[in-house]
């Protein structure tokens, strides 16, 4: 049977992605095709992911303990250096158990899977990730989309004690944050559990950087299961799941891509033990990140496209057209900032977008840049 590799309608539709290669990255510049641009891509919120502290973690626990984890973690990879960042982690986060996955997609698969059978029904909202749309779509349990934040549209359809509400704290692509007060009475109303994915609010929102259910002040016990990431604000990678004692037990014994994968590398658990330390009192850098958003959304407000609801480090401009979203990023780029342009299906058909991220390592002059060359970029094209 042949496979159909063909991408030529995706070419048409302008939506073929290709593979950039760069040089070198952090939260404030990168460099590719040996020449340097302002890095409005990444998601390296507090620019931790050059911070001398993590660096001298990995590089003092690669000497150590040796650069992999040998094996995976029930059988001879869960080490020492694992178990305290899952405990520093937990009484951060104010958890009971917290448990390390590879990488957030991961984390979100093996949770869906290991816990809803066909009797459960998933309750996502529609801008939920693709890693949960998919352990959704891949899972037995039925799936239910709701409206976008739309609490209303949710308690509408909501059957009681039927499985799992999902919802994130900070949007990926829209940089707006799930309603956690109204999801956790919803939630505790209807007998059903409830999942954070805050992959984007960790580190960066509420008391001490613990995320978007400080931030809004709801407290850590309402929410049945916490999923956060090393990625983004803690500036390495990886991701843990939280909750109760049991789940994580649970999980221990069901979570398939736990189980069958080897463990984090011991640098890059020492890394993110480090990151967890420095981010609880990285104020001075949130306050920084607060500066830099405000700047950019007043400067943004000149410019033709709408802004996005979001006061996170996630601002998007939402162009519609592809191409034109397209060009605009080129010709940003001309100007030495690097902007992701996104496309479907990432995001709704006709919302294609210019996603600006900032970070506290952007300087007052970076984001004065960034809005010179936006303004410049949207005449050449205009
Ligand atoms: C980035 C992201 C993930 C995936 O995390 P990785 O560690 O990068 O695999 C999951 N959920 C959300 C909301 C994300 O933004």
């Amino acid at each position: 049977m042949p496979f159909n590799l063909s991408l030529s309608e995706r070419e048409a539709a302008g939506l073929k992605r290709s593979l950039p290669v760069i040089e070198r990255v952090g939260g404030r510049q990168l460099w590719a095709n040996g020449k340097g641009y302002l890095n409005f891509a990444g998601n390296d919120y507090l620019g931790l992911s050059q911070a001398p502290e993590l660096i001298k973690a990995a590089d003092m626990a690669a000497r150590e303990f040796g650069v992999g984890a040998v094996a995976s973690p029930l059988v001879v990879g869960h080490q020492a250096v694992h178990r305290t960042l899952e405990s520093e982690l937990a009484d951060w986060l104010g958890l009971e158990a917290v448990m390390l996955f590879s990488s957030g997609f991961s984390a979100n698969q093996a949770l869906i899977k290991a816990l809803l059978s066909k009797e459960h029904i998933l309750w996502q909202d529609k801008l939920n990730h693709a890693s949960l749309q998919e352990a959704g779509l891949l899972s037995p349990a039925r799936m239910q989309r709701f409206a976008h934040n739309d609490m209303a549209a949710l308690a509408a359809r909501l059957k009681p004690q039927s499985g799992l509400i999902v919802s994130e704290g900070v949007f990926s692509m829209d940089g707006d944050q799930g309603d956690w007060q109204g999801l956790s009475e919803l939630a505790e109303q209807s007998g059903n559990w409830l999942m954070i994915d805050d992959a984007h609010g960790l580190g960066v929102l509420g008391q001490q950087g613990r995320g978007t259910l400080s931030e809004q002040g709801v407290a850590p016990t309402k929410v049945r299961i916490h999923m956060g990431t090393f990625g983004k604000a803690l500036g390495v990678s990886g991701a843990f799941i939280g909750g109760s004692q049991a789940l994580i037990d649970y999980l221990h014994n069901h979570a398939r891509s736990y189980v069958y994968s080897t463990h984090l590398p011991p640098p890059q658990a020492a890394a993110i033990l480090a990151a967890v330390r420095l981010v609880q009192t990285a104020d001075d850098k949130r306050e920084l990140l607060q500066q830099r958003i405000a700047q950019f959304r007043q400067g943004a407000a000149q410019l033709p496209f709408s802004l996005m609801p979001s006061c996170t480090a996630i601002q998007p401009l939402v162009i519609g057209d592809e191409q034109l979203t397209l060009q605009l990023a080129d010709r940003l780029r001309e100007r030495g900032c690097w902007v992701g342009a996104i496309r479907p299906p990432t995001v709704p058909k006709g919302s294609a977008r210019l996603r600006i991220t900032l970070s506290a390592a952007h300087s007052q002059a970076d984001i004065a840049a960034l809005l010179s060359a936006l303004q410049e970029s949207v005449k050449s094209e205009a």
